[in-house]
């Protein structure tokens, strides 16, 4: 059942375009009536959705404050300045450039700016949890750039500093990029920095998955070591969709001129006055405890999902993300990942390291905790979640059992309202 409370913000789109205002609608629905666990995603605040889609989505404003190629900057000059002093002070560093579109254009940038055509870009391959942009070969980080990968340990699963040393030393890459989306411990930014610094090699932390954890001071802080930081904003971050690159005072101009005007015309103000809301949120104690919850969750989830049997990449977490090895349960991740959307718990199908399958039909089973834990949800629920979810996983060709259980689920998640929703 469905209690409409009144959406004055989407009065408008309802009247003109009663189309995309019953998507919305649906969509919204959906967010409240399901335990979302995918590491990446969020709940924003009312306030961010409200600054994202305010009047300054009206606004063109090329270059960068005080320093524009359009008039009419005087409101705009002051918004995008003080974003900039937020991310300054948040994250302790010298310059913040807040006009990335998102994480993918960002790190382009990084590599536009520090480094020429061709030369090396070291990532975590893409099988053990690195990103696309850390010059893997479909995408364009890997065309233009030579690509050098170092993999996670095959027994522990766990980055091995003295290998990723080795590679460094033997390759001499150009830049050291450290982050990943399905790495589910802490990195040692210290160590990165320091087998850059021997390699001759900038050290790139992309910190998009983590920021909001750095934030609340439940994961080391790059910024005393790494020549430039990149975060997206809407992840743990809890902020809108868009990107944030941090650095050191010496790259900042290449950096700037790297988004603008090398990579990307207009910013956008709109976005970038959700960043700066974001930002004030994450400076505050809620948000600090936000952080040591997402982590506390996460760890109780991942013991009682091995307490069930789930065999985890790692063997569990020290972040926001669980990597569920599923072929002890003989049930492949696609599978998995569909039965459990049936049932009202919405994770991703990942690939392991060293799967034995291939990447469109992977082992794994991704999840996190961020947006539970931003809906309330501590401990005891986390243990719900476990029994649901070994409940599906040995349900998966059980339609009936699969809609009874997302019938609990819309029930459970009916006591933990969503930020931002008028639905309830
Ligand atoms: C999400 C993510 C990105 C890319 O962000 P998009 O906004 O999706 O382009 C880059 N690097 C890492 C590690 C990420 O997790």
């Amino acid at each position: 059942m469905t209690t409409e409370v009144g959406d004055p913000y989407l009065a408008e789109v309802e009247r003109t375009d009663p189309q995309i205002y019953r998507l919305i609608k649906a969509e919204e629905q959906y967010q409240v009536d399901s335990i979302r666990l995918i590491p990446s995603e969020n709940y924003t605040s009312r306030a961010v959705m409200e600054a994202t889609g305010s009047v300054l989505a009206n606004k063109y404003s090329e270059g960068y404050p005080g320093k524009r190629y359009y008039e009419g900057q005087r409101n705009v000059d002051a918004l995008e300045t003080l974003v900039q002093e937020r991310a300054k002070g948040l994250f302790g560093v010298g310059h913040a450039n807040v006009q990335p579109y998102s994480g993918s254009p960002a790190n382009l940038a990084v590599y536009y700016a520090l480094l020429e055509p061709g030369d090396k870009i070291m990532g975590l391959a893409l099988p053990h949890g690195g990103h696309l942009t850390h010059g893997w070969g479909v995408s364009a980080t890997g065309r233009f750039w030579t690509s050098v990968r170092y993999e996670v340990d095959p027994k522990t699963h766990l980055i091995d500093y003295d290998r990723v040393r080795a590679i460094a030393k033997a390759e001499r890459p150009k830049i050291i990029v450290a982050g990943a989306t399905a790495y589910p411990r802490l990195y040692d930014f210290a160590t990165f920095g320091e087998i850059a610094k021997g390699a001759g090699a900038y050290f790139l932390a992309d910190i998009s998955h983590i920021s909001g954890l750095i934030v609340a001071g439940v994961h080391p802080d790059p910024a005393p070591y790494a020549d430039a930081i990149m975060t997206t904003t809407h992840k743990t971050l809890r902020g809108p969709r868009g990107a944030m690159i941090l650095c050191k005072q010496e790259h900042a101009e290449a950096i700037d001129k790297a988004v603008f005007p090398a990579l990307q015309g207009g910013p956008h103000e709109n976005t970038i006055a959700g960043i700066g809301v974001a930002l004030r949120e994450a400076a505050t104690p809620d948000f600090r405890a936000y952080g040591r919850q997402v982590v506390a969750n996460a760890k109780v989830l991942a013991a009682e999902l091995r307490e069930r049997g789930f065999d985890l990449v790692t063997g569990g977490t020290d972040n926001h993300l669980i990597l569920i090895d599923l072929t002890g349960k003989k049930v492949i991740g696609k599978k998995a990942a569909k039965a459990l959307d049936r049932a009202g718990i919405v994770g991703n199908y990942n690939t392991i390291p060293f799967d034995p399958r291939k990447p469109f039909s992977p082992s794994g089973l991704r999840i996190g905790t961020p947006s539970v834990t931003t809906r309330g949800m501590k401990e005891e629920e986390m243990r719900r979640i476990a029994r649901w979810m070994d409940e599906v996983v040995a349900h998966v060709d059980d339609g009936d059992a699969l809609d009874r259980i997302a019938a609990e689920v819309r029930d459970f998640c009916r006591g933990f309202p969503a930020p931002g929703m008028h639905v309830v």
